[in-house]
């Protein structure tokens, strides 16, 4: 970045992580650029269609949003808070092999909100549309970043060139960017594959996101605000493939086996979609004028509905980051600034990426490993603080305060 010039960040991707960012951006007092690149045209939000995608969001997810100014406009339309989180093994909801959370627990009004991820781009499209410093380029892609000592010198499919001062990579599990920045991953296919349909039922939800393991892969029933539930089926990937072609009375009638009978009989359901499942991890988060946010640096088996929760994470600490960086006179593609949100974010996002892979494999064991899961379940249940610790993780309170609330310190060397 040139003395004087005024510094540009080019976000690649238009997802929820970096609109996201984009806002918390723009929401601070920086004398700066922001340009979003997108190569979808973006759907909007209908009051008369459920999205097929939905995200359980944690509390501290809200407070982003809260801060990134989209919230009030996704409240106001369609959410469903959910008070409880009902997970179980075997035939009996309420047997031994079962365990039960709820917000009352931890003091708290509700464990989150259900948010349907078309919903979630309006808002934050609607918020960004209102700043003078934020340009988004729809139907556009970035076609390389060439690295130079004070720039990014990125070029757009549509023969644009920008010159940026830090070119952030939020453009998804198989993210063009990051390889154009060559960050190396590690991944691993589950073989399995989440098949996702919104399904109504006999029973009221209550609000409760419920989740059965079974020996394929869990299933998750998470609660919509129209009543119907949306449901999650991880399954291996040549079974969810024969499911998906099941009429729907056939498929229905697998939910119904497949759901205990938890909400009782089951029908209609919706069209359906299946996403391939993998676990991934960049081993670098960042190199000079380059970083990657979101699924772009982490992707996690959607058992326990992360992912999103960690990319609003990354969103909210390398923000804060990039705040403290120009507060301080420094160059916010430095590399020494971005090591600072790679340390803060790496950690945590491995913690949670291990653990539920230890708890797919834990749940993928032989039967006999049964009475196992059902101990564990059933003392993590009757512990107070080792539940209170979990609900506290799930919902996102355990963050450290800078990377939810930003307001990090960096001072010039
Ligand atoms: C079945 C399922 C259920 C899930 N449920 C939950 C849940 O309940 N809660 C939760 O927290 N997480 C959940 N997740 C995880 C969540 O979907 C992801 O973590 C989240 O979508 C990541 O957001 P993102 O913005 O980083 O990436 P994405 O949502 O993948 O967005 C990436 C964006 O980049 C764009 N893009 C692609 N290529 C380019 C390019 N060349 N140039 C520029 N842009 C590009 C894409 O069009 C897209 O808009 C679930 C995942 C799955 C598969």
């Amino acid at each position: 970045m040139s003395r004087g010039e005024r510094p540009v960040v080019l976000i690649s991707g238009g997802g929820p992580v970096g609109l996201t960012l984009a806002a918390l951006l723009d929401a601070a007092p920086l004398d700066l650029a922001i340009h979003v690149v997108e190569p979808r045209e973006q759907p909007r939000w209908r009051a008369d269609e459920t999205d097929l995608r939905v995200y359980a969001l944690s509390r501290s997810s809200q407070r982003i949003l809260e801060r990134a100014g989209a919230w009030p406009s996704i409240a106001a339309r369609r959410v469903c808070r959910y008070e409880g989180m009902h997970v179980w093994e075997g035939d009996d909801p309420d047997g031994t092999a079962s365990i039960r959370f709820d917000c009352a627990d931890v003091g708290e009004p509700d464990l989150g909100h259900i948010v349907e991820d078309v919903l979630l781009r309006d808002a934050l499209l609607a918020r960004l549309a209102a700043s003078s410093r934020v340009r988004i380029a729809a139907g556009c892609a970035v076609e390389s970043v060439a690295v130079q000592p004070d720039a990014a010198v990125v070029t757009l499919s549509d023969g644009a060139s920008v010159r940026a001062s830090l070119v952030v990579a939020a453009d998804g599990g198989e993210s063009p960017v990051r390889a154009m920045l060559d960050l190396p991953v590690v991944s691993r296919s589950y073989r399995q594959s989440a098949i996702v349909a919104h399904v109504a039922s006999e029973r009221a939800h209550a609000h409760v996101a419920r989740q059965r393991f079974l020996r394929g892969g869990p299933l998750a029933l998470l609660p919509l605000a129209d009543g119907r539930s949306s449901v999650v089926w991880s399954l291996p990937t040549d079974d969810a493939e024969r499911r998906l072609r099941l009429d729907d009375t056939e498929l229905v009638a697998a939910l119904e086996a497949a759901s205990g009978g938890v909400l009782g009989r089951l029908g209609p359901v919706s069209a359906r979609a299946r996403f391939p499942l993998q676990i991934l991890h960049a081993l670098r988060y960042c190199c000079s004028r380059g970083v990657l946010v979101g699924d772009a640096a982490h992707v996690a088996h959607p058992l326990a509905g992360q992912g999103m929760n960690l990319g609003l994470a990354d969103a909210a600490c390398l923000a804060a980051e990039i705040d403290a960086a120009l507060r301080a006179g420094l160059d916010p593609g430095e590399l020494r600034v971005l090591r600072r949100y790679e340390r803060r974010r790496k950690a945590e996002n491995v913690n949670m990426l291990v653990a539920l892979d230890a708890l797919h494999h834990l749940f993928g064991l032989p039967a006999a490993a049964a009475p196992v899961r059902a101990a564990g379940l059933a003392l993590t249940d009757a512990a107070g603080p080792v539940k209170q610790w979990l609900m506290r993780r799930a919902l996102g309170l355990h963050l450290d305060c800078e990377a939810t609330r930003g307001g990090g310190r960096l001072a010039a060397t």
